[in-house]
């Protein structure tokens, strides 16, 4: 299948990468969802494609490697799934928390079953490091410089940003 290959590790986990990625996400326009505004290729889900990156010249999916940011899993050789609930499932959302591991069978099964899988962050920060984390991005520091900083994925960071996590905090 196109696409589904193993993931470059050399080339996805540096911040370079991360940032091409980072820097393509919509948060607002559907509340919960991570929606790509990058380039899309193939016609598996929609006419538009799938989030899609080149890296020398070969096209990898932005799902699979969000999926590796997270959970430090290549996800080959399955399929990531969309499970956007209590939204729609969208194929150009790459937040990992609606994102899980699947293959094919499950891909036709999954039209008729839904279920919200939630994968919880194992990290927790205190008040502090919440504070210093805001701050930091709204004086211009850079979501994956942060991940790297405090030892987490960029999504785990921009759930803090945006206030989907610690909304108690301020
Ligand atoms: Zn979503």
């Amino acid at each position: 299948m196109r696409h589904l290959r193993p993931l470059p590790e050399w080339a996805i986990d540096n911040n370079l990468m991360c940032q091409r990625i980072w820097d393509r996400i919509d948060y607002k326009s559907i509340p919960g969802c991570h929606i790509w505004t990058g380039a899309c290729a193939g016609s598996s889900l929609s006419n538009k494609g799938k989030p899609s990156i080149s890296i020398e010249g070969r096209v990898y999916h932005v799902s699979r490697i969000v999926y590796f940011w997270e959970h430090k899993i290549d996800p080959f050789p399955y399929l990531v799934l969309h499970n956007c609930f209590p939204n729609p499932d969208n194929p150009h959302c790459i937040n990992p928390a609606h994102l899980r591991l699947g293959d094919n069978s499950d891909n036709q099964l999954e039209k008729y079953r839904k279920g919200y899988i939630h994968i919880p962050s194992t990290k927790k920060f205190n008040d502090s490091q919440i504070k210093d984390i805001r701050l930091a991005h709204a004086n211009g520091e850079r979501v994956c410089i942060l991940a790297q900083k405090y030892g987490v994925s960029p999504s785990t960071i921009s759930a803090v940003i945006h206030y989907y996590n610690y909304k108690d905090v301020d």
